[in-house]
């Protein structure tokens, strides 16, 4: 007997046509005003949790209430990542291609796992790796697969890295007493990295901070030592995580003295691109990739600044049968027909489900063409030494790290303030003028300095967002007391 709610338990096509379009509208128009918004929500935690009702409903709900909701009690609770005024972490950009594509993807809601549960989703992919392979210039033996994040990209190399290193030994026989494989990253290096050593079962105290030089770059000569060292007290130099653009002053680590090391002592060299990577599409940063022939694998996530939304980490291995080999698994109701002549990328990386991410990228990389991704990029970089110049130009702010890419790091220094007001005022600033929910801006250590970081990389952020929010710590900065 049909339930008196079955009319609402399946949404008719008309319906769902109605509401897709009025929603369509309304993404228009949340784009079209998000400089409106104040940047930063400034909710009490908890806020948001209180005003949810504690238990579900039992009775079916219409579309318009949920919206309601949304628009009421969700929205206050966001922060708007894709304001031009968000200068914070790094950027997660979209953009109306991303989304557009994003929309399909939902639509289909295929699973990606392996060729048979939609061929079309691995070719493509397979396809947008070696687009992006060839966009950021890595050599043609590389293949690429997508994952959800930089961290699970990490997490898959380390863990080839260890299986290469043991023989594979470590998948069958786990590593308890086994010796102690060493990971090497600089002391700059993201915290993925440490995850991804606890996770792996290497022991976080196996995991060696190398020291930098004067640019916040990883030190070679300290890391030969190091490795030296480790060899003569018996312990297995495994892999070394070399970072393209850190996340606190996005130094770059000198790939080709890590990578002649590596080769001397065969270590795996993974290269943690996630921001950086983009920039790689630009002939004039292609320095950053001298010495690729020693890279064994490396992690950019177009989900930064490829204007790709969340998610989308592209990974890319010199030696793919090595990773598939650590992931492989075959359980018989994966068995199929096309075994060994397709990518089951399911066996590339931790997941059995995947997304069809590949659609998104494919929609980017075509409506914008890469000379397009190329203009918005240079734009941004251009973006970060004006502003960079403008600190330069007052006497009372400092710039407290080379301007790489899109990130610069300075503080507040009015004179006659010691280390530690300065801390403490450069701390108050921030929290100010995020608290004015006119901008967004996240801060870093720098040798016990409080500094402040603006990432000029958001899609939409020109230079006079960048200026007026300039003024606006000039006039704040100076209004402030110690
Ligand atoms: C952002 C970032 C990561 C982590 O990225 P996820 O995709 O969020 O895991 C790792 N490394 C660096 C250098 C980053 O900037």
């Amino acid at each position: 007997m049909p339930s008196q709610y079955s009319k609402h338990l399946k949404m008719n096509s008309s319906e769902f046509r109605k509401f897709a379009h009025e929603l369509v509208d309304w993404m228009a128009s949340y784009l079209e005003n998000v400089e409106s918004y104040p940047v930063k929500s400034n909710v009490k935690p908890g806020e948001i949790f209180s005003k949810l009702p504690d238990t579900p409903p039992e009775k079916p709900e219409s579309f318009e209430n949920f919206f309601k909701d949304f628009i009421n009690i969700i929205m206050p609770g966001i922060t708007h990542w894709q304001s031009p005024n968000f200068f914070a972490f790094f950027p997660a950009n979209t953009s109306p291609p991303s989304i557009l594509a994003e929309m399909i993807i939902s639509t289909l809601g295929v699973q990606c796992m392996i060729w048979e549960t939609s061929p079309a989703a691995t070719e493509l992919e397979q396809k947008m790796m070696n687009w992006l392979r060839d966009m950021i210039g890595l050599p043609e033996n590389f293949e690429g697969v997508i994952q959800d994040t930089a961290s699970t990209s990490t997490l898959a190399a380390i863990l080839t890295a260890r299986e290469k290193t043991t023989g594979f030994r470590s998948n069958d026989e786990g590593l308890f007493n086994s010796e102690k494989l060493r990971i090497y990253c600089s002391e700059q290096a993201h915290s993925s990295v440490d995850k991804a050593v606890k996770i792996a079962g290497l022991g976080i105290k196996n995991l060696v901070k190398i020291g930098t030089r004067d640019d916040y770059s990883l030190d070679p000569e300290k890391l030969r030592i190091q490795i030296k060292e480790d060899l003569k007290n018996k312990l297995i130099p495994c892999c070394v995580v070399a970072t393209l653009g850190t996340t606190g002053v996005t130094a770059i680590d000198p790939l080709k003295e890590i990578g002649e090391i590596c080769s001397e002592y065969r270590l795996w060299l993974h290269v943690d691109a996630a921001l950086a990577g983009t920039a790689l599409i630009l002939p004039e940063y292609r320095w950053m990739i001298d010495g690729k022939e020693y890279i064994d694998s490396f992690v950019f996530n177009p989900h930064k600044w490829m204007f790709t939304n969340f998610d989308c980490s592209a990974f890319f291995v010199k030696d793919a049968s090595t990773l598939i080999r650590t992931f492989e698994i075959l359980p018989e109701y994966l068995k199929t027909r096309t075994r060994g002549k397709v990518n089951d990328y399911r066996d590339w990386g931790v997941p059995l489900g995947r997304r069809f991410r590949a659609l998104k990228l494919w929609c980017v990389i075509r409506m914008y063409g890469v000379e397009g991704l190329r203009e918005m990029v240079r734009n941004h970089i251009s973006i970060a030494r004006r502003l960079a110049e403008m600190i330069k130009n007052e006497p009372d702010f400092e710039l407290l790290a080379p301007v790489t890419l899109n990130t610069v790091c300075f503080r507040y220094k009015p004179s006659g303030a010691n280390e530690n007001e300065l801390n403490v005022l450069n701390e108050k600033l921030n929290h100010t003028l995020n608290d004015s929910g006119k901008m967004y801006l996240t801060h870093t250590k720098i040798n016990g300095k409080y500094t402040l970081r603006m990432v000029t990389a958001q899609t939409n952020v020109t230079m006079k967002h960048v200026m007026n929010s300039w003024e606006f710590i000039l006039e704040t900065a100076r209004s402030m007391k110690a």
